[in-house]
């Protein structure tokens, strides 16, 4: 390799994130729906910069951001995002003082999270969390009504105000599965029932990124998109831009002949005389260990697959015969020119690419483009 190239290589791992693709990705919901988009940048923005995704977003079109906990609400508010911020995850003892004093609207799942907020002494805005059909998060049908009434009496006593309603599909990644149409109808008629006891939500959200792009009819007033800022479809029906790129240094390159032992378990053995290159990653950085046997890193322009078990620090590759050495570049993944994606790690996993995503470790660098 020549000196110039070899001096553009990092020195680290390093996690690249292309902001112009963040940047595309929202535009193109902007575009698709007819009312507002929610940037949904909770865990730290899918692994991709929970500021730097919300801002990009922000600037894109987004005209909301979602969180799960308030302290990720926080952190956009410290970001400097001023656009409407909601948090739908947390504790029935949450800070309503901090909710209010960072103007975070809190999503309402249950009469217990209700009573001690609206026992707080702080006013806040508020969603109905409705539970269309997962049984996680929000309140069961059966806890609708009495839900949606003492919500009423607390707005009219003026401690909170009833802003959103909000739903979440189990099913949207499978687009025309029955669930989807019977899941929006359950969320319309929890709508109705909101707006008999008097309540007038402004902002009705139930589609996330599939049921964004497959289902129209659950758009609404506004859409939460996570998945989609960052290139993940989980529906397969968009081609969305992906937007990072883990790569490594080698770390060290050894020649060794057939019937070597390698890793744990010596899991793999030679067949022939090979060249094994050393990754500086392990499953403690985010590479999955249940893709060992399975997973390949583009190493010198060429696919070499992963030998032996991935362990928490480091990881070997098979080169075969390609020249290669200590400082040379291994992508282990990135937005598909010839290197393995983030969705071909989840296959080789046995998970989906948002569990990839989301977990890329803290010693990994970040670069931010
Ligand atoms: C994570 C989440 C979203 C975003 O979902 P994507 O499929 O990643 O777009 C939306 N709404 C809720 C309630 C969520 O928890």
């Amino acid at each position: 390799m020549s000196a110039p190239a070899r001096a553009a290589v990092r020195t680290a791992p390093t996690l690249a994130v292309d902001l112009s693709a963040v940047a595309e990705n929202t535009r193109r919901f902007v575009r698709a729906v007819p009312g507002e988009v929610m940037a949904v940048v909770k865990a730290d923005g899918f692994g991709h910069g929970l500021a730097a995704v919300a801002r990009t977003a922000v600037a894109n079109g987004a005209t909301w951001l979602g969180v799960t906990s308030l302290a990720e609400g926080v952190a956009v508010r410290a970001a400097g995002v001023n656009e409407p911020v909601l948090s739908w995850l947390n504790p029935v003892e949450v800070e309503v003082a901090a909710a209010a004093r960072h103007r975070i609207d809190l999503a309402v799942p249950s009469l217990r999270h209700l009573d001690a907020i609206a026992a707080a002494q702080h006013h806040v805005r508020i969603h109905l969390q409705l539970d269309t059909g997962m049984a996680r998060d929000g309140a069961a049908p059966d806890e609708w009504a009495s839900l949606m009434a003492a919500a009423r009496r607390a707005e009219v006593a003026g401690r909170v105000t009833v802003v959103g309603i909000m739903g979440h599909l189990a099913m949207a990644a499978w687009p025309g599965h029955p669930a989807n149409s019977r899941g929006t109808e359950e969320f319309l008629r929890g709508v109705a029932m909101a707006e008999r006891s008097g309540l007038r939500p402004a902002v009705r959200h139930l589609a996330a990124t599939a049921a964004t792009l497959t289902l129209p009819s659950a758009h609404l007033d506004m859409v939460r998109i996570g998945a989609g800022l960052v290139g993940i479809d989980p529906s397969d029906s968009a081609s969305l831009r992906r937007a990072l790129r883990l790569t490594t240094p080698v770390a060290q390159v050894r020649r060794v002949e057939a019937g070597v032992g390698i890793g744990y378990g010596h899991t793999r053995v030679t067949c022939r005389p090979t060249t094994l290159a050393l990754l500086p990653l392990g499953y403690a950085d985010g590479l999955p260990r249940s893709a060992s046997g399975r997973a390949q890193v583009l190493v010198a322009g060429r696919r070499c697959p992963v030998v032996g078990v991935i362990s928490m620090d480091q990881t070997v590759v098979d080169v075969g015969e390609c020249p290669v050495e200590p400082g040379d570049e291994a992508v282990v993944f990135g937005p598909g020119d010839g290197e393995p994606t983030v969705d071909e790690w989840a296959a080789w996993a046995g998970t989906i690419p948002h569990e990839i995503v989301t977990g890329i470790g803290s010693r990994v660098s970040r670069s931010v483009r």
